[in-house]
C-alpha cells in the first residue's frame, strides 16, 4: 500500500472546504461520504457537457442488487432484462484479486446457485462495500468480474475478457478499490486513516483582545495531516495492476476508494474529497502528473 502523503492541510472552520464531513474532527461516516459521492455526480451531469456519453449496457452478465431478500444479490443476464427495460444504468467496480484465489468467483459448478442468489455476507470485503454504495447511489445493477463471468469457462471468459474495455465504458460509475490489495481490503468507506485535527481560536485572549478583527478570528482552524494528492492514486496497487489503464481512462466517471480520501474522475478533471487537490482536464490524469497538483485551483 502507498505511504499516506505527508503534507499538512488547513482551513477554517468558515471555508467552504469544511463543508465536506472529511474536514470534521471525528471520522465521516458511510451515509457523509455517499452523500459526497452524489453531489459529484449531479454536478457531473449538470456541468460536464463532455461526461454525458451515452451508456452503453454490454455487459452479458450482472449482479442485481434489488432482490427480494434482504442482503443477498442474484446473478442475472442482461440481454434479457435490456429487451424488456431498455439501456440499463449499472456501476462497475475495478479492483486487484489479490494473490490468494477468491473463494465466492462464478465458476461452472456454482453458476446456477448464483442466479438464485448469493448472501452478501459471503463475499469479500470489497465486494460488499460497492454493493452498500451501488444501493446508495440508487443504482440497482453492478459488475464485477469475478462474479459476472464464468471464470473457469474459457470460451466465456475469452467473450467477455474481450468486452471488459466496453463495460467500463458503458458503466454510470466506476467504483475503484485503490488502495486495496485484494478483495479483502475494502473501499475505506466507514473509517479514514487521516482524521482532522481541531485548532480553536475562541479562547486565544490575544486574538480575542483585537476588536477590528474580532469576527473573523473567533473561528475554528481544521488541520489535515494528509491532503489530497495524485500519488494516493498512481503510487496505490491497483494502478500498478497491469490492465488498469483501460479502466481508468474509459470509464466516464470513477471513483478512487484510497486509505487517505476518495477521489472522483471524469472528462473534465480530478478532484478530492477534502478539496484541496483539483485538476482540470483529462489528459493530467492519463499522464499521472504529479506537477499538475501545484493547481489546487482548477476547473
Ligand atoms: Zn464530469
Amino acid at each position: 500500500m502507498a505511504p499516506p502523503h505527508s503534507m499538512l492541510g488547513a482551513c477554517s472552520s468558515k471555508d467552504p472546504k469544511a463543508q465536506r464531513a472529511i474536514w470534521n474532527n471525528t471520522a465521516p461516516n458511510f451515509i457523509h461520504r455517499v452523500h459526497v459521492i452524489q453531489e459529484w455526480l449531479d454536478v457531473c451531469e449538470r456541468q460536464h457537457p463532455n461526461c454525458q456519453s451515452a451508456e452503453i449496457g454490454l455487459s452479458t452478465r450482472s449482479l442485481d442488487l434489488d432482490t427480494q431478500e434482504l442482503d443477498v444479490v442474484q446473478l442475472v443476464g442482461m440481454q434479457d432484462i435490456e429487451k424488456t427495460s431498455g439501456l440499463i444504468r449499472y456501476a462497475a467496480l475495478s479492483h486487484c484479486w489479490g494473490s490468494g484465489s477468491l473463494l465466492c468467483k462464478t465458476t461452472k459448478l456454482n453458476s446456477a446457485v448464483h442466479r438464485k442468489g448469493i448472501q452478501t455476507k459471503s463475499l469479500p470485503r470489497t465486494f460488499q462495500d460497492a454493493i452498500r454504495i451501488t444501493i446508495t447511489l440508487g443504482i440497482r445493477y453492478l459488475w464485477i468480474d469475478a462474479l459476472c463471468i464464468i471464470q473457469d469457462d474459457a470460451d466465456d471468459w475469452s467473450i467477455e475478457a474481450a468486452k471488459m474495455a466496453q463495460v467500463y465504458q458503458g458503466s454510470y460509475i466506476t467504483l475503484a478499490a485503490t488502495s486495496a490489495q485484494d478483495g479483502n481490503g475494502g473501499l475505506f468507506v466507514d473509517a479514514l486513516r487521516s482524521p482532522t485535527l481541531v485548532v480553536s481560536t475562541d479562547d486565544d485572549p490575544q486574538l480575542q483582545g483585537n476588536t477590528v478583527e474580532a469576527s473573523s478570528l473567533t473561528t475554528t482552524c481544521l488541520v489535515r495531516c494528509s491532503i489530497g494528492s495524485l500519488r494516493d492514486i498512481w503510487d496505490s496497487s491497483l494502478s500498478r495492476r497491469a490492465w488498469v489503464l483501460q479502466e481508468l481512462v474509459l470509464s466516464p466517471r470513477l471513483v478512487h476508494f484510497t486509505s487517505q480520501q476518495m477521489y472522483y474522475q471524469c472528462h473534465e478533471g480530478i478532484e478530492s474529497e477534502d478539496r484541496t487537490l483539483k485538476v482540470a482536464g483529462f489528459s493530467s490524469i492519463k499522464s499521472g502528473s504529479v506537477a499538475a497538483e501545484a493547481d489546487t485551483n482548477g476547473l
